[in-house]
């Protein structure tokens, strides 16, 4: 387990509550005024231009340039050893006993800009997006509402993390507004399915990790080599209509119900950033198949994670679940090595969601299903108003950070406002 390094602070004043200690140094893609999208980190309250460095000769990598580009996919596919590079590099000019940036007003006059001034984008092309379902405590809520209290997570899932192919093309990053989706629902069970807005509008509370490696087709990655491939973490908005799931899920899964919006937060979290909190996954019993285990496969991190709903016009958000990605049954390394144990290829970019992740507690579920029960039990906001799922005029905000020894790694947040359904009319 990596340790932190308590000496190493910055030039930068930053808040002992900051998200983007000198420790994190998450890499995002940003533009600012009349500028080009480029690849930068988040410093404190700044961005951390890198095309600026890379340019003026303090950050050269083999094969670059890297960083004036508006997607992260050519630096990630340069290879582990540029990240270790890159991420010495920046924390070495970003220190306090480093002159190079420190004594040089013109190159971070060039080189840093407020985060309050800039546009965020989606950090990587993403060529495909998977989402499991790797928390049992999540899978048995649902089991329990939906099937049988008694057989609430069915026989295959405590055999392999579960999980389905997802649209990669409605991956959009945080502040993007979603429309309420349509589709069909079907209230009554003796009666035709109807054609409605979504009326049971959720969001799920997800990490995802950004595949920094692929394999070759046919050629699976051993849970042993998993975290190699692995570049680093972002948190994930994975709205869901439920009601559309509910009518259309069987026997194939989830479908129109899960394509409309997957959002996610701006900065990606490196895994050497995370390493110092690391912890284990709950014990697995009973224990799984050989192609499961090994070094590393039950690795998970101690992230706590939150959401807010901020409805329009409210003056201020309600926190309404507060969780930790150390919940997790199934690790990240164990769904890379599932996912691909057929020879299926991942790529550069990929972006695995977690799944839903829920505690043990009924105020650390990770979706309105679960926190209002199936609608049963309305969950109340400050300022008035209950919410049994999401409104029209909500804003969801997702956020998480790691913390240990006075030592912070934060994710920001993922935020996105819901807008009203379109108006068909061609509903019945
Ligand atoms: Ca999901």
């Amino acid at each position: 387990m990596s340790t932190i390094d308590k000496n190493l602070t910055s030039f930068l004043d930053i808040a002992a509550d900051s998200d983007f200690s000198i420790h994190n140094l998450p890499y995002g893609i940003f533009s600012a005024k009349d500028g080009s999208p480029r690849a930068g980190v988040a410093i404190g309250e700044h961005v951390l231009d890198l095309s600026v460095l890379e340019e003026a000769g303090a950050l050269t990598l083999d094969g670059g340039p890297y960083f004036n580009q508006d997607k992260l996919n050519a630096f990630i596919d340069s290879g582990r050893d540029k990240w270790t590079k890159a991420r010495e590099t920046i924390q070495q000019l970003l220190s306090a006993d480093c002159a190079t940036l420190r004594d040089d007003q013109d190159l971070q006059a060039k080189a840093l800009v407020k985060q309050a001034d800039v546009t965020m984008h989606l950090p990587v092309r993403v060529p495909g997006y998977t989402d499991f379902y790797s928390s049992e405590e999540h899978a048995t809520n649902v089991g329990t509402m939906f099937r049988d209290p008694a057989n609430a997570l069915l026989p295959n899932w405590k055999e392999m993390p579960v999980g389905y192919n997802g649209r990669a093309s409605t991956v959009i990053i945080s502040g993007t507004e979603v429309v309420r989706p349509s589709g069909q629902l079907k209230p009554k069970a003796d009666e035709r399915p109807i054609f409605s807005p979504c009326k049971r509008l959720d969001f799920e509370l997800e990490t995802a990790f950004i595949v920094g490696k692929p394999n070759q087709i046919g050629r699976p990655i051993s849970v042993d080599n998993a975290w190699e491939h692995i570049f680093g973490m972002v948190l994930l908005n994975d709205w869901s209509a439920r009601d559309i799931q509910k009518w259309e899920y069987v026997p194939l899964g989830p479908f129109n119900a899960k394509t409309f919006a997957s959002e996610v937060s701006p900065w990606i979290v490196t895994m050497d950033a995370l390493m110092p909190f690391q912890t284990t996954c709950p014990t697995q019993d009973p224990q799984p198949l050989a192609y499961l285990r090994g070094e590393g496969a039950e690795v998970s991190f101690d992230i706590n994670l939150s959401t807010e709903i901020l409805p329009e016009g409210a003056d201020e958000a309600t926190v309404v679940c507060e969780t930790n990605f150390k919940y997790m049954y199934w690790s990240m390394a164990q769904q890379l090595t599932h996912h691909t144990i057929t020879g299926c290829l991942v790529e550069v970019g990929d972006l695995m969601g977690s799944g839903t992740i829920s505690g043990p507690t009924p105020d650390s579920f990770g979706s309105m299903l679960e926190l209002a029960w199936n609608a049963t039990k309305p969950v109340e906001l400050k300022g008035g108003g209950t919410r049994t799922f999401i409104e029209d005029g909500d804003t969801v905000i997702i956020k998480g950070y790691a913390e240990k020894d006075g030592v912070r790694v934060g994710f920001g947040e993922v935020s996105g406002k819901v807008l009203p359904a379109l108006d068909f009319n061609f509903s019945e």
